[in-house]
């Protein structure tokens, strides 16, 4: 992998902040976008801009061309059907239209239960936190190790022929962490549960498989994966999907309205009602071009490298906490803390020498609540991200240390 060829594709990387270079650790905050997906989205505007799946004109069609061949190309990416794919603004909305299909075509019904882990994204708790407490059905959360990993015993003794859904984080956005995505299904699917993975921090950096996983939805977005924002995935088995009312109503979704009452149009559609983010569907389609030009497997060896060279530094430093497992269980993040300074400081004064990473706590609240912390400092890294950068940023930590009087 040409990491300094790739750079040349993000000409936000060229950008000084406060008169330095910028040096972006934020990638699983949002990734920055290359090239050719702004072009994309600049031609579309440019050159065949127009509303999908109403107008006959040549527009028109090579709009919804272009927007469907996306939808093919993400299928593709993660071996499912193109009609398995329903595009949203986010993983979130993505989480949320599983959760209200699954309850409010009664999958999900009074007295279930539901198990979710300990280190969810608010984006796959809250969802199922709220509609079961308004349903009547029992959420519980599988058990962290000291490590950052999941507790499987402590799954295992959760599992029994009530629950109906299994919802987990592929990656977590604070421990980094990687769960056992095939274990945690196989035991799932022999209890008899639906399955959702959260795959927004596992899809940018692992090659996934859904007909080997066998999940029944798996979410994601795409500006974590060099998209722009405000386009999102669900993907979901067919079957299931066929049996889920909407999630929202309208335009697009209907193959026929009366003044009494409407048919659903076929996948996807019957999931996308309105006009959609076309020309993010567009980009999403251009970003996992380029991800695949790269190849997956190249990606995900570079962000190791640069997570493990980033560990072996901060570990030899003292005063600094890091939370979370071992690099070789982890993808793509470390969430880190020093003592005595709050992350949003260590945050600010790492900007004034260009270095933008993450303070707070990520939306993931309980788990800093069970770790004993209110906030983490994280950095996180992508394709174009250098060793060069993450000596920058230890420098700029011990720098920033040194004024607070912290020994390192
Ligand atoms: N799940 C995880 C693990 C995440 O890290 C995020 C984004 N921080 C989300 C879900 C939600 O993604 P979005 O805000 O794009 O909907």
């Amino acid at each position: 992998m040409n990491v300094e060829n790739i750079r040349k594709d993000f000409p936000i990387l060229k950008r000084k902040v406060n008169g330095k270079q910028l040096v972006y650790l934020d990638s699983a905050a949002t990734s920055q976008k290359p090239k050719q997906v702004l072009n994309a989205i600049q031609e579309y505007y440019e050159k065949y801009n127009s509303n999908i799946h109403r107008s006959i004109s040549t527009l028109a069609e090579e709009a919804t061309e272009a927007y469907e061949k996306a939808h093919e190309k993400v299928a593709k990416f993660i071996n499912a059907e193109p009609e398995e794919i329903i595009f949203t603004r986010n993983a979130t909305e993505a989480i949320n239209l599983a959760a209200y299909g699954l309850f409010r075509s009664a999958l999900i019904k009074p007295g279930d239960e539901i198990i979710l882990t300990e280190m969810e994204h608010h984006a796959n708790l809250v969802p199922w936190q709220q509609i079961a407490k308004e349903v009547g059905v029992k959420v519980s959360f599988i058990k962290i190790n000291k490590d950052g990993l999941l507790d499987l015993n402590d799954f295992k003794s959760k599992l029994n022929k009530k629950v109906k859904l299994v919802a987990f984080v592929h990656v977590s956005n604070v421990l980094g962490t990687i769960n056992p995505v095939e274990e945690i299904i196989k035991l799932a699917k022999k209890n008899g549960s639906y399955v959702l993975v959260d795959s927004a921090q596992g899809i940018p950096h692992i090659k996934i498989d859904v007909k080997k996983l066998n999940a029944d939805f798996v979410a994601f977005s795409g500006h974590k994966m060099l998209a722009p924002t405000g386009i999102g995935v669900l993907y979901g088995k067919k079957e299931l999907l066929e049996k889920m009312v909407p999630f929202q109503y309208g335009g697009g979704m209907i193959s026929e309205v009366s003044y009494k009452d409407s048919k659903w149009n076929e996948l996807p559609h019957k999931f996308e009602a309105g006009t959609p983010n076309i020309e993010g569907g567009i980009a999403l389609g251009y970003a996992i071009d380029y991800l695949e030009n790269i190849g997956m497997n190249k990606l995900k060896e570079h962000c190791d490298e640069l997570v493990d060279y980033a560990l072996c530094q901060l570990r030899k430093m003292k005063n600094v906490t890091i939370y979370g497992p071992n690099s070789d269980k982890r993808a793509g993040l470390i969430a880190f803390n020093v003592k005595g300074v709050h992350a949003h400081d260590l945050s600010t004064l790492l900007d004034k020498d260009g270095i933008a990473i993450r303070a707070g706590h990520h939306c993931v609240m309980p788990l800093h609540n069970l770790l004993g912390i209110t906030s983490t400092a994280r950095i996180s890294f992508y394709i174009y991200n250098t060793k060069k950068e993450v000596d920058k940023f230890i420098e700029s930590l011990k720098k920033t240390m040194k004024f607070f009087g912290v020994e390192y």
